[in-house]
Formats: C-alpha cells, sequence, structure tokens
C-alpha cells in the first residue's frame, strides 16, 4: 500500500530531536510565550528577510488577524481566490468583511491578475492571495493592482513554505505572510500552529496585542483582543523542523521530477515556469474520470486525495453570503482535481510504482 500521507512516518527522522525539546521544555516550567516562541520567530522571520515574526495559534487565525489589524469598516470588500481551501474565505467572513471571489488561472489554478481590477470597486481594501498546492502566485501584476488601488495584501501561505517567484519567498510581497504549521503542510507541527511575517513595525505590535487579548504589557489592554498564541512546545519542534524545511522541498521536488517526466499525455501536469520554485504541498493532477481514476489507483493499493471536492461557492455554509455563482473555472478544477502521493517520507521508487500504475490507466 502507498500511502497519500503519514505523519509518523514523516515525523520520524526528527522524534530524537523532538524529544529532547519537549523534555527541555517540560522541565523549564514555561509554556506560554518563552524562549522557545522568541527563537522560532526569530528563525522563520530570518529565513525570510522579514522584520517581524509573530507566533499564533493557527493559519485561521493568521489571516483573521491580519484583516482585523486594518480596522477595515464593516462590509469592506476583500478580493480573494474563488479556487481555495475554505479557511481563506472564512477568515474574512470572521471579520465582517465582504468576500469577492476571482477565478483562477487554469494553468496554476491561483488568482488570475487579469480578472482582478474588475472587482474593484471604492469598497475594495485588501487583496488575499493564495499561493496554492505551493506555487506562488504571478506577483508582478498583482503588485501593480495593488499599488494602482493603495490596496492591502495579505498572502495565505499555508501551502507555500518556502516557494519563490522571481527569487523572492512567498509571504514577504505584501503587508503580511500568513503561514499554518498544521501537521501536513511542509512545515508543519504537532499540533495546530501559525504565524505572520511583516516588515511594519507598528503592524506587528497590533499582531502582538491581538493574539494576547490585546495586552503586551501584562493586564494592560491596548485593543479587543484574543487568545491566539503560539505554545512553546510546538515552537520548538517547528524550530527544529525549519533547519530541515529546504531539505523537505528539495525532496519534494525530486518526486514531482519523476512524475513530471514519467507521466504520459493522459493527465494535465502542474505548470512548471522557470519564474517560480514550486515547493509541491501538493502534486495535482488533473482527468475528466477522475472518480474512476482514484479508483483504479486505490484497487492498486494506492492512496489519493482530492484538493478540493466542492468549491467555496457552493458550500451549505456559504449560502446566503457568496451570491455569485458563476465560476467555472474553480468547477472544472475541483470536479477533475486529483492529488499523488508526495510526502516527505516517500520514496523515489514508490513514485516510480504509482507511474507505472498511472501510466496503465
Ligand atoms: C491549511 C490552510 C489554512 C488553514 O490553516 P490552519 O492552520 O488549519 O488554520 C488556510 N489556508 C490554506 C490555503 C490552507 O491550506
Amino acid at each position: 500500500m502507498i500511502e497519500y500521507e503519514n505523519l509518523g512516518l514523516l515525523n520520524k527522522s526528527f522524534f530524537e530531536a523532538y524529544r529532547k525539546s519537549f523534555d527541555s521544555t517540560l522541565e523549564s516550567g514555561w509554556y506560554i510565550l518563552g524562549n522557545k516562541v522568541r527563537d522560532f520567530e526569530s528563525a522563520f522571520g530570518e529565513y525570510h528577510s522579514a522584520k517581524h515574526c509573530i507566533g499564533l495559534a493557527s493559519g485561521l487565525d493568521a489571516l483573521i488577524l491580519a484583516l482585523r489589524a486594518f480596522e477595515f469598516e464593516p462590509g469592506s470588500e476583500v478580493i480573494v481566490p474563488s479556487n481555495t481551501y475554505i479557511a481563506t474565505i472564512l477568515s474574512i467572513i470572521h471579520c465582517g468583511l465582504k468576500p469577492v471571489l476571482v477565478e483562477p488561472d487554469i494553468r496554476t489554478y491561483n488568482i488570475d491578475p487579469t480578472k482582478i481590477e474588475e472587482k474593484i470597486n471604492p469598497k475594495t481594501k485588501a487583496i488575499m492571495i493564495v499561493h496554492l498546492y505551493g506555487k506562488s502566485c504571478e506577483m508582478d501584476p498583482i503588485l501593480k493592482i495593488k499599488n494602482k488601488y493603495s490596496l492591502k495584501l495579505i498572502e495565505d501561505c499555508a501551502q507555500s513554505h518556502g516557494a519563490t517567484y522571481k527569487g523572492k519567498l512567498t509571504g514577504t510581497f505584501g503587508e503580511f505572510g500568513a503561514f499554518s504549521f498544521y501537521p501536513t503542510k511542509n512545515l508543519g507541527a504537532l499540533g495546530d500552529a501559525g504565524a505572520l511575517l511583516t516588515n511594519d513595525d507598528q503592524l506587528a505590535l497590533t499582531i502582538k496585542r491581538l493574539r494576547n487579548y490585546g495586552s503586551d504589557i501584562k493586564y494592560y489592554n491596548e485593543l479587543v483582543g484574543f487568545n491566539s498564541r503560539l505554545d512553546e512546545v510546538q515552537a520548538g519542534f517547528l524550530s527544529i523542523k525549519l533547519k530541515s524545511l529546504n531539505n523537505i522541498n528539495s525532496h519534494k521536488n525530486k518526486l514531482a521530477d519523476i512524475y513530471l517526466k514519467s507521466l504520459n499525455k493522459n493527465f494535465i501536469l502542474p505548470t512548471i515556469d522557470k519564474d517560480y520554485f514550486d515547493v509541491f504541498h501538493i502534486f495535482a493532477i488533473r482527468h475528466e474520470k477522475r472518480e474512476k481514476l482514484k479508483e483504479y489507483l486505490l484497487r492498486h493499493d494506492i492512496k489519493t486525495e482530492i484538493h478540493y471536492p466542492v468549491a467555496p461557492h457552493n458550500q451549505k455554509a456559504m449560502q446566503g453570503i457568496i451570491e455569485e455563482k458563476d465560476f467555472p473555472i474553480s468547477e472544472l478544477i475541483h470536479k477533475t482535481e486529483l492529488s499523488l502521493p508526495i510526502s516527505y517520507f516517500h520514496t523515489e521508487d514508490d513514485i516510480c510504482k504509482v507511474v507505472e500504475v498511472l501510466n496503465k490507466f
């Protein structure tokens, strides 16, 4: 059986270091906002050459706090891709703002920059982009639009740790880079965790307050805050794994290369472009008979996933919130996408086996 993901195997090479780190936190008696969080924040910030990194409780919280920091008027509009995981859109709704969905480019699956401007009006305050599957969005035209209309830019980097566009890391283009360290992500913790990157001192202070009941000095509350702190145990694990992030990404690239070089023309493969370093959080192929293909692979002991089966605008939870229903490109992706095994624990042999089976479909 070739599994799609196995978190125990994925983390196996880190077990010893994790145990040491856990023991040191346990014995320190300091479990919230201590040295381990500070160390991870400075290491993750340095990795990105970002001035500030603020550790948070989850990726969703990172997106929510980023939006909160701007104090947009209720009902303000935020541009967001129609093809994303629901969390991106939920963050906008939870802040009392209106998500305005924009279709993806069918070649990259990321927001189509040529379709953003038609959705902008005086109520538009921000663009929240998603670097989906581990590929950066096309940043040049997006930055041009951001500047032309003076919009804030928040990057959802939950799937793009270490991905670059023209040599620049995702998470460093906008006012905020928002990260999730959910266990399956390229940089994953052993529980929930997230972070924001920013180069703006004032925004960084606001996020530090928002994550801690609105306070940066104990018992003095400047803002109506939340409890969204990264904890010491997870921060310790993340600092250890961060040292291997580039290895994890290059391993995934090696596996992706096998798929890209060996899969036959039956399948629509990810687009590769020299301006992009992709980190393949997900290796997404497309096929008209996706369900049959998934069953066929399972019959041959290969597990796959679908990211995602239902487009956000068709989710029950979005009834009465997202009124527009005309997103045929997103729907096509959600109908035809299949995610192939590409975890850190998979070997080149595993991938060659998957290719062999796939090419006989
Ligand atoms: C995982 C993910 C999130 C949410 O992160 P959590 O840490 O689970 O809250 C947000 N956006 C995208 C694109 C994701 O893949």
